[in-house]
């Protein structure tokens, strides 16, 4: 099995923290074997961020496969949102438009995190997750009412209930899914900061019927920065890595801005963004 010390932005898209170990499985058999040891699973790293611990971290990427069978198709955990997005238009399909413009995202980032922009959520498109339980060590099915239960916003029993193989959504014949990724990407650039910055998207989830967007920028931090890293000008809740920040540049820039909205508005702001 391959193994590799990466660095931070190799891993991540914000390219937070200090290089770390990478392992590759190629099988069940050793991806099994590296669970047991109980190391995390990471995807594309785009809502994560690398702390100091030397733990090293387990990917996803050779978990490639694709299947389609009639009006479904079954990804692998380690598949990229844009290999589905190219996919989609090739084949003129309906899946992930809503998701189109995201950077390094994998099938098993989107699930794990039940990703969603624009009024829509990979949990509507689910059909069934196939996944390696944590608890029994058995590869075990999720199926529709378990996801419709377990599932809500950027909340999904993954990773602690185990790691996902691979996922089977329903499709949809779209014939003009070129179109409507190309808006969905115009939309995406006109609320987030550019593509070329280093982010890992949203910092903290919304609170109920807010928007933790609007109350970072109340409280002043769009555009805020501490050391090599602050708010985006464009999106208060976007956290941009100007340089080479330190987890510790990163916890302060946290811990800030959950002072400062515990303050004005007496509300903890909850992570979004995954620590390693
Ligand atoms: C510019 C930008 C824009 C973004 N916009 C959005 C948006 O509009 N909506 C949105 O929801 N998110 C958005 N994100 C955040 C991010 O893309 C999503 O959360 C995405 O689902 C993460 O996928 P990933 O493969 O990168 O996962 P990672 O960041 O690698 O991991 C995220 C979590 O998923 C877990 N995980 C990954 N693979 C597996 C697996 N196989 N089994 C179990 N658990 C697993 C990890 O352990 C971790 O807890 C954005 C990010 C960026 C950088």
């Amino acid at each position: 099995m391959e193994v590799k010390l990466l660095s931070p932005e190799e891993i991540t898209t914000i390219g937070v923290g200090a290089p770390r170990k990478v392992y590759f499985p190629e099988s069940l058999r050793e991806l099994r074997f590296l669970l047991k040891e109980n190391l995390p699973v990471i995807g594309g790293g785009s809502n994560a961020v690398l702390s100091d611990s030397t733990t090293p971290l387990i990917s996803t990427a050779l978990f490639r496969n694709c299947t389609f069978n009639g009006d479904t198709v079954t990804l692998g955990a380690g598949v990229r949102l844009s290999q589905v997005l190219k996919l989609q238009q090739k084949m003129k399909f309906s899946l992930f438009e809503f998701l189109a413009g995201i950077p390094r995202a994998t099938v098993g980032g989107l699930v794990a995190q039940n990703a969603g922009a624009f009024g829509e959520e990979v949990k509507e498109r689910l059909l069934s997750i196939t996944y390696f339980d944590r608890e029994s060590g058995e590869v075990l099915e999720m199926e529709k009412e378990e996801i419709e239960r377990g599932f809500g916003y950027r909340k999904t029993p993954f990773p602690e209930k185990g790691t996902i193989l691979n996922a089977t959504f329903k499709i949809r014949y779209e014939p003009g899914i070129r179109k409507k990724i190309a808006g969905f990407v115009s939309l995406r650039l006109s609320k987030q900061p550019p593509f070329y910055l280093k982010t890992a998207g949203s910092t903290f989830k919304n609170p109920e019927g807010e928007s933790a967007g609007r109350l970072l920028d109340l409280v002043g931090l769009k555009g805020f920065s501490i050391g090599r890293i602050g708010f985006s000008n464009k999106h208060a809740n976007f956290t941009v890595n100007r340089g080479k920040a330190s987890f510790s540049e990163f916890k302060e820039l946290v811990e800030e801005a959950r002072k400062r909205v515990e303050t004005a508005f007496n509300l903890r702001l909850e992570l979004e963004i995954k620590i390693f």
